[in-house]
């Protein structure tokens, strides 16, 4: 039984400066959590009981589907990523450190390299797989903006699980284990989540899915179909192909316009209009923005009813490095006329390789820069008078756009990753030559799938999904306790609730009694609230006539109920969630 008296806890009466989102407010000021620097957060008692219960249902729900626990050290040598080529790869977002005799080491961010070495020094028969291994740990990232305490920490807790195959069906079952372990997990946490895809088949990568918490305060945007089961990523909407060009259309030659002080489409689009007869629409005109690629010039073509996505451009060009380009780079290059851009005589064969979405088809025609300030040119058709090197995807993707399965409008929301599931294929064994031997005493290489659950962060996550404006509102199967009762009195009050909190912990009932005598019933009211015990019992004036008060936390909702029937009453309400006995 937790007891107020003796729990070590502070809460605080005002948000932490720091805070933006209300999970950090709350688990701060309700004494969860604190702070130690920038994304690496201490957890009090009743933060440390909320990440116990999450690791319990991860941990349930993994064993259930076969998975088998391991555990794995956080400082790893750096041979393991030199040789996955991820000690280059991973970058600044990496922790590096020397040991005494200066031998290079990293904090682990993930785990692949260990896991495939591991199964490499075990297993050597396909009769050994399929095998699922999995651990509960902590991982670190020195991410570029830890933020929302620990939403998006330094240092967190993570469930991560291989799956070890010897062909792509077997693959896949172990993919589709994942997923259901997953519905099964973020359904027990009381989560709203939203399966999506998590890569865009242009790619051709191999299948990924993501497990996405909608909220206000996420940092992941999504798409989904309002008609049929099509929901991705935003970074993975692959635009619908536009529709063929009727190539017995021929467009008239480019003309060049003059087009003074018309900065940005509106305008642009209504001085076409106005002063040339033209009857265009945004949509109808190109937007040509540059940026550099590993130091070079590289123009990216829209349509100029669209922005360039950047996030989605970076993606597109990944592992090449993106920046902007600067005032300095339009005074170096003449070709780059502010502005004016186009791709005319641009392109891979002059140095500068041109990028579009792919709505700007071949054959298709526009109103674009000319190269020269205050001047466009009308009816420059793609392929004839200027050429695109590579289509990619890096339009904003809009809601109401339509969407690439059925064509209805998408609609778009924000949310934050819970869990990633993703089909690894083989090139993890490739790195470090896992092989088992077949049936036929040949060598096959091994497929893998790599498989995520935010731990410490779905705390977070279930914090923002479930608070009101009174506090944390935890579901029954992660609280600290289950129930929180409160003693408004000195000392009946007191006796009895301490009594309850006995009887209710003897049917396996989680108890915190507020069993402060010197602190006042309104304060403790409060406190109640803002930790988010989903059953509320107030030991007060209804102990004169045998009863007590019950609230739901979520609800509001109050009933009164007689003293000697609670533990009964609650441990049936419970039901489900209480331990076999
Ligand atoms: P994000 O896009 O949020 O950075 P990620 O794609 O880097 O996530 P994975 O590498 O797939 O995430 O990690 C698996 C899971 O670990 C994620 O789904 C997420 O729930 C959690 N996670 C990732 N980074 C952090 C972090 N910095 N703090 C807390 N949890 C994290
Ligand atoms: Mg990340």
């Amino acid at each position: 039984m937790l007891r107020m008296s003796t729990l070590f806890l502070r809460t605080l009466r005002d948000d932490p400066a720091d805070a933006e989102v209300p999970s950090h407010r709350l688990l701060v000021r309700a004494g969860y959590i604190r702070r130690i620097a920038p994304g690496v957060y201490s957890l009090l008692p009743l933060g440390k009981m909320m990440l116990e219960n999450v690791t319990r249902v991860v941990r349930e729900e993994m064993d259930a589907m076969g998975g088998q626990e391991v555990i794995f050290p956080a400082l790893i040598p750096r041979e393991y990523y030199e040789t996955s080529g991820r000690w280059v790869e991973y970058g600044d977002t990496l922790f590096r450190l020397k040991d005494r005799k200066g031998a290079d080491y990293l904090l682990a961010p993930t785990h692949e390299e260990l896991f495939t070495t591991m199964v490499k020094g075990e297993y050597s028969s396909y009769k050994d797989l399929p095998l699922v291994i999995y651990q509960i740990q902590i991982k670190y990232r020195d991410e570029a903006r830890p933020r929302s305490g620990i939403l998006r920490g330094r240092e967190f807790v993570m469930k991560d699980s291989y799956s070890f195959d010897v062909d792509d069906a077997g693959l896949q079952v172990s993919y589709d284990l994942h997923r259901a372990a997953y519905m099964k997990i973020f359904d027990r946490l009381g989560l709203q989540y939203r399966i999506v895809s998590a890569m865009s088949g242009a790619m051709g990568g191999s299948k990924s899915e993501e497990f996405l918490a909608p909220s206000p305060v996420g940092e992941d945007t999504f798409v989904m179909c309002s008609n049929c089961d099509y929901a991705a990523n935003i970074e993975a909407v692959q635009v619908a192909p536009p529709p063929p060009i009727d190539a017995s259309v021929i467009h008239p030659a480019m003309r060049k316009l003059s087009t003074p002080n018309a900065p940005g489409i509106g305008p642009l689009v209504e001085l076409l209009n106005r002063d040339h007869g033209l009857q265009v629409t945004a949509a109808d005109l190109l937007k040509n923005i540059a940026f550099k690629l590993d130091g070079r010039p590289i123009l990216v073509l829209v349509p100029g009813d669209r922005e360039v996505d950047v996030e989605r451009l970076a993606k597109a060009v990944a592992p090449g490095k993106l920046d902007l380009f600067e005032e300095d780079d339009f005074a170096a290059d003449p070709r780059f006329v502010k502005g004016y851009m186009s791709a005319i005589d641009l392109g891979d064969e002059h140095g500068v390789k041109v990028f579009a979405d792919p709505r700007v088809a071949a054959g298709t025609a526009w109103a674009t820069g000319a190269n020269e300030v205050e001047h466009h040119v009308v009816d420059a058709v793609v392929g004839r008078d200027f050429h695109v090197d590579q289509y990619v995807e890096v339009a904003t993707v809009a809601a109401g756009d339509p969407c690439p399965r059925c064509g209805s409008p998408l609609e778009i929301d924000r949310a934050i990753e819970i869990g990633h599931i993703f089909q690894l294929g083989r090139k993890y064994a490739d790195a470090f030559g896992l092989d088992v031997l077949g049936r036929d005493g040949k060598p096959i290489r091994v497929t893998m799938g790599s498989y995520g659950v935010g731990v410490s962060r779905a705390i977070a996550v279930i914090a923002e999904q479930t608070h009101d404006e009174l506090g944390l509102c935890w579901p029954q199967e992660v609280a600290p306790a289950h129930v929180h009762i409160v003693a408004t009195g000195k000392e009946d009050q007191i006796a009895v609730a301490l009594d309850l909190g006995g009887q209710l912990e003897r049917r396996g009932v989680r108890v915190l009694v507020d069993d402060r005598a010197s602190v006042s019933p309104g304060v403790k009211f409060k406190d109640a609230e803002l930790l988010g015990m989903p059953t509320i019992v107030v030991v007060g004036k209804g102990l004169a006539s045998g009863t007590v008060e019950v609230k739901d936390r979520r609800t509001g909702e109050r009933r009164d109920v007689a003293v000697d029937q609670l533990a009964e009453v609650l441990a049936d309400q419970l039901g489900d969630h209480l331990p076999p006995r």
